[in-house]
């Protein structure tokens, strides 16, 4: 008698038995629907067995295997089982998450006739693209001789042409008939860059994967994933589950994004999942950034020189200490940089691009001491000064502050009395716009009192600055200056954000006021000061990746000033300037 064991979506650690008399091998990874308790529910079949340990008489059987879909592969099994595992999260909630919800529910997406593309694919390439640069080519070179399973780590500033390098590398997958898979932060997946990749490849079946998608969609997607009829799969973190029969290489673009860590449900880290499985199929995968996680960093970084008799642990590395890929440094015309020398593991290879491919100059980076300064609400001399030159020249310039509200907290300073959230235990922000105190943490709000609370005094005070106060400051201020402020507030909906965008880019803003929304890849050509406030309570925070991801926010923003023709300007405020986080 056939016994199928299914992986069902419930928090138990174990699979179901069901009696499924017509089953045979074949059948492995293909959804089935069986009877549970008094509902029926959809599964995947992760085994076929001859006996249970349950008594046969006490099995029930399956209601329908669903053969209407090709059986989900091996790898794809083997890529959930590893996440069961590692995530300790029940393999059936593992099996159900991975696939799109409709697919999940037993249901199948309308198929479209195959179109004409299967005649093209693999099409030629666009022509005439621009001749790579020194470092560009390396890379492309190191990557296309890699043989197997080998993490690189491509290494450069925005615009330096990693995406450039991407492309070739992808170009040379589909010549050869296989699978990509690139994934993009939740932010970076955006019509220009789906765009860009369909022009490169105009003949290429293209599929995104994210869960803004209507269901149809992503369940028709993932299908044609599975049959092998999609070339290149783009998506954000969930598309490291699409099943790629023929995968030959995996991209994992801005690779330190706190997008690709799911932070709910299945636990998982998208770019780790993703490097898991580019080792269970033996392919090369390349993560790229501008601001490396220090994971990744560390591992990219060479392994100290073994101490050796007449030698001390100082000496110069070998260049051929790693166990699990090609010798470090082998790759000709590649440069390491200056990096430390102890620490690292050797495991990746990094790959540097160490300038912008459209020339031009860095920002010019200034730490302003705020110590010794009386700052007007909240702003030193010199960014005052900055602003009011870029005014004069009718330039744009950005103040970065990343907290939005009008004040992190509301105080009673007579009785010590904060505005603290009844719900978790975070303190509740000012809103002044209106009038409400919002826990930006579990999203509990509540009106502003009159007075406070514990004590009566009626002079509450604002403590610390959200963008909202910075906005009124500066308004008031540079009463000329056309002061827009971008946060979740204000660009509330997609809507609201592109009006924002279209008024930053008609040059009908003199400054901005933003938080890290306005850090991620976007180009305002008349920018060319940004001025950073209130940075060092990351240096501080609980989280001990907040310094990393200041580092990281502030290589971004400070990346946003000066793009086009104008030459750009960083100017730093903190209390700590010699920080290694600032002086780096
Ligand atoms: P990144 O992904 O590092 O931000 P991109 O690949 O998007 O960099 O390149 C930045 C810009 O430079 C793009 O407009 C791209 O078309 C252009 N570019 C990239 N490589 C070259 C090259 N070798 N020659 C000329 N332009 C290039
Ligand atoms: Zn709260
Ligand atoms: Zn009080």
């Amino acid at each position: 008698m056939n016994i199928v064991r299914v992986a069902l979506d419930l928090p138990l650690p174990r699979l179901f038995d069901y009696l499924a008399p017509d089953s045979d091998e074949s059948d492995i990874g293909r959804r089935v629907t069986v009877p549970f308790g008094k509902a029926s529910r959809t599964g995947v079949i992760v085994a076929i067995a001859a006996a249970s340990e349950h008594p046969d008489g006490k099995l029930k059987s399956v209601t329908a295997i669903l053969r209407d879909m090709p059986a989900l592969p091996a790898e794809w099994l083997a890529l959930c089982e590893f996440c069961a595992r590692y995530y300790k999260t029940p393999l059936g909630e593992v099996t159900s998450f991975a696939l799109p919800p409709m697919l999940r529910r037993g249901k199948l997406p309308r198929i479209r006739k195959p179109a004409a593309d299967a005649a093209v694919a693999p099409a030629p390439t666009v022509d005439a693209l621009p001749p790579l640069l020194p470092a560009q080519q390396a890379a492309v070179e190191a990557i296309a001789g890699v043989d197997g399973f080998h993490t690189l780590l491509l290494h450069g500033v925005t615009g330096s042409g990693k995406t450039e390098v991407y492309l070739r590398a992808i170009d040379a997958v589909l010549a050869g008939g296989g699978q990509a898979l690139m994934l993009v932060p939740e932010i970076a997946l955006t019509p220009q860059l789906e765009g860009r990749v369909a022009a490169r490849f105009p003949g290429a079946h293209i599929v995104c994967a994210n869960s803004g998608m209507a269901d149809a969609a992503r369940a028709r997607g993932f299908i044609e994933a599975l049959t092998g009829r999609a070339q290149i799969v783009l998506g954000t973190r969930l598309a490291v589950f699409m099943p790629l029969p023929r995968l030959q290489l995996i991209v994992v673009d801005e690779e330190h994004d706190a997008s690709f860590k799911q932070q709910e449900g299945l636990r998982y880290s998208a770019r780790d999942v993703a490097i898991w499985r580019a080792h269970q199929l033996n392919i090369p995968i390349v993560l790229g950034s501008a601001t490396p996680s220090l994971e990744t960093f560390h591992h990219a970084s060479p392994r100290p020189a073994p101490p050796s008799p007449g030698g001390d642990i100082g000496s110069p590395r070998s260049g051929s200490g790693s166990l699990d890929g090609p010798a470090l440094g082998s790759t000709k015309g590649i440069s390491f940089g200056a990096r430390p020398t102890g620490g690292g593991t050797g495991r990746y290879q990094m790959l540097e691009l160490p300038e912008r491919a459209v020339a031009e100059a860095m920002p010019v980076v200034r730490i302003i001491d705020t110590r010794r300064e009386k700052l007007q609400e909240g702003l030193s001399a010199a960014l005052l000064a900055g602003l009011q030159l870029r005014l004069e020249r009718g330039e744009q310039s950005l103040v970065f502050l990343n907290r939005r509200g009008y004040a992190p907290v509301l105080a009673c300073p007579p009785c010590g009395w904060i505005s603290r959230c009844q719900r978790c235990a975070a303190n509740l922000v000012l809103h002044l716009a209106d009038g409400r105190l919002r826990c930006h943490h579990c999203g509990f709000e509540t009106r502003v009192p009159r007075a406070c609370p514990d004590c009566g005094n009626v002079d509450l005070l604002p403590f610390g600055r959200g963008t909202q106060r910075l906005e009124a400051m500066l308004v008031e201020r540079f009463p000329e200056a056309r002061v827009l402020r971008i946060d979740r507030d204000s660009a509330s909906t997609p809507k609201k954000w592109q009006a924002l965008l279209a008024t930053i880019h008609a040059g009908e803003a003199d400054i901005l006021v933003g938080t890290q929304m306005l850090a991620k890849g976007h180009d305002f050509p008349l920018l060319t000061l940004v001025g950073v406030v209130g940075a060092d309570a990351a240096l501080f925070a609980a989280d001990f990746r907040a310094p990393e991801r200041l580092f990281a926010q502030l290589m971004q923003v400070g990346g946003r000033s000066g793009r086009a023709a104008l030459p750009g300007e960083v100017l730093i405020q903190t209390e700590y300037p010699t920080h290694p986080l600032y002086q780096a």
